[in-house]
């Protein structure tokens, strides 16, 4: 009998999704298909990209990669939460800091705790029961999955690192696992007349690469997912109204943070993103309420250290392919749709795509319901991050602005509207199936933008007033307690993975 099995992988594009798609697929699938990636220099890459959230430890170490080494490559720092300047109000300061919040008690969740205390003391801080945040805090790192001698999750962590670096050294990974690298311009894709189906890529040099499953990694253009196939894009513009950004390298200025900075301007945002060589910078802002020039000199009269490269414009719009998987191409990173970079989501969304790519992995036949299986949920996890994204808008007490005005008056979906208000009663959260983001991450969103509960659940009166203060401040006890011996994030460094002074740039 024939074999069904796909023999050939084509992926057009070697930014990060490409490369992360073929190391993936190569150490996965070693000798059950051949993979050809296709990338043109002259075209470049995005070249940011440079905040990432915890899963990201779990694709390396699928791929056998040590973290040290890849640290050294990258330039890399560790990262352990965001933290969000000027967005509930003016002068405000919150983190979303990975990990846990306190402990929960068998069926209640922590957080009813000490939403049941703050109804006495309004000064309760939620972030003194974080244990990354008191880490951050201080600008501390270590590598701890426990609390010793304590129940207690350690630190939750993801890097900040030079996105170019990664790609190549993901490139020289794939090619020495087979993956075939041609570099050249794809001008031409033939789709069959009858099927839909891709056929082939032509490139300029006149060269033809004929395939059985493409995988479309070009970029915002989305080559073969919407030039040639005409898969159509969902807008969510009207939701994230942000369209534009500037990136800027500047070297760095004194202590090498372990999280990245957001901070709020007039028209949108300002990210801050240590490396251990340099910083990134970056300025998302709306069009229809600031021009290019405008944000440009807010960015660079925000910047900490002198500058390392020139500004780089890049031009945006929010919102996702109607199909991801379409035919016999599938679309990763960039070309299956942009979310902002608020919460370093867009390497992850490359990352779960590979994953469910290859979970429903297709033989030559493309079944139908897999590759409606593979949408739905790839749809359902755009718009759940899309949702965590607009929260940060909405829930803002800012009228300084117009664009500020515009986002607190703006429609959002019924999905995170539920969600609020679900929060606003009893403090409940829900982690809704496959939710990126746990309830942690909800709630200090929520209340780091003043978002208050009428109440807490009546669950959590099992324990009494005594109880619940003893219980926040042994915790808190524990956390400060165990911050302080930890060592400087630039420390750790040092020690685990110091990259070389030379590669600044
Ligand atoms: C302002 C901004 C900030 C961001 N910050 C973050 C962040 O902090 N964290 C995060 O996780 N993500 C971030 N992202 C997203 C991240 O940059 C991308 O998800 C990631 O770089 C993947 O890009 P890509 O590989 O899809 O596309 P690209 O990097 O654009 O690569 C496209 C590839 O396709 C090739 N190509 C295009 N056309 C052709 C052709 N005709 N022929 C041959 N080859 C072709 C190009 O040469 C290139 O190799 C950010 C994005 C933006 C815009």
């Amino acid at each position: 009998m024939a074999s069904n099995n796909i023999n050939h992988v084509v992926i057009v594009g070697g930014g990060s999704a490409g490369w992360m798609t073929a190391a993936m697929l190569a150490k996965l699938f070693t000798d059950k298909f051949s993979i050809t990636l296709i990338e043109s220099d002259d075209i470049g890459t995005i070249g940011v990209g440079e905040a990432t959230i915890p899963p990201i430890k779990t694709f390396n170490d699928v791929l056998g990669i040590d973290e040290s080494q890849f640290m050294v490559t990258t330039q890399a720092t560790f990262k352990l939460g965001i933290q969000f300047e000027n967005w509930g109000k003016l002068g405000d300061s919150y983190m979303h800091a990975f990990g846990n919040i306190g402990r929960d008690i068998g069926l209640t969740p922590f957080h009813q705790f000490f939403l049941k205390e703050q109804q006495k003391d309004a000064n309760l801080c939620l972030w003194d029961y974080s244990f990354n945040y008191q880490t951050a805090k201080q600008n501390k790192f270590i590598k701890m999955a426990k609390i010793e001698a304590t129940p207690l999750q350690g630190i939750a962590y993801a890097y900040h690192f030079d996105a170019s670096s990664y790609a190549t050294y993901l490139k020289t990974y794939s090619q020495q696992l087979g993956v075939k690298r041609i570099e050249g311009k794809v001008t031409t894709t033939k789709v069959n007349a009858k099927n839909g189906f891709v056929e082939s890529v032509t490139l300029q040099s006149g060269q033809t690469i004929c395939g059985d499953l493409f995988i479309d990694c070009s970029g915002f253009q989305g080559l073969l997912i919407e030039q040639a196939l005409k898969t159509g894009f969902d807008d969510w513009s009207h939701y994230l109204p942000c369209d534009r950004a500037i990136a800027v390298q500047t070297e760095n200025s004194d202590i090498v943070r372990p999280y990245t900075r957001s901070i709020a301007h007039d028209a949108g945002w300002q990210w801050q993103i240590p490396l251990q060589h340099r910083t990134g910078n970056g300025h998302v802002y709306c069009s229809k309420f600031i021009d290019d020039e405008q944000a440009l000199a807010t960015l660079l009269a925000n910047v900490e250290g002198k500058l390392l490269t020139k500004p780089k414009f890049i031009k945006f719009t929010t919102g996702k392919r109607k199909k991801l998987w379409n035919k016999n191409c599938v679309a990763i990173g960039l070309s299956s749709g942009f979310l902002e970079p608020l919460e370093s989501t867009s390497l992850h969304l490359i990352q779960s795509s590979i994953v469910r790519l290859i979970k429903l992995f297709p033989d030559l036949n493309f079944n139908q319901a897999d590759i409606d299986e593979y949408n739905m949920q790839a749809d359902r996890e755009f718009i759940q991050v899309r949702d965590f994204i607009i929260l940060h808008y909405k829930a803002t007490q800012r009228n300084d602005s117009q664009f500020w005005q515009h986002c607190q008056n703006m429609p959002i979906p019924d999905s995170l509207q539920h969600k609020i208000e679900l929060f606003k009663s009893q403090g409940r959260i829900f982690r809704t199936q496959d939710d990126l983001f746990s309830e942690a991450a909800w709630l200090q969103v929520l209340l780091g933008q003043n978002i208050k509960p009428e109440s807490y659940h009546p669950i959590a009166d099992q324990l009494t007033d005594q109880q619940v203060q003893k219980y926040l401040s042994d915790l808190k006890t524990i956390f400060t307690n165990h911050a302080s011996k930890i060592p400087s994030h630039q420390a750790f460094i040092g020690e685990y993975c110091p990259a070389k002074k030379s590669s600044i740039g």
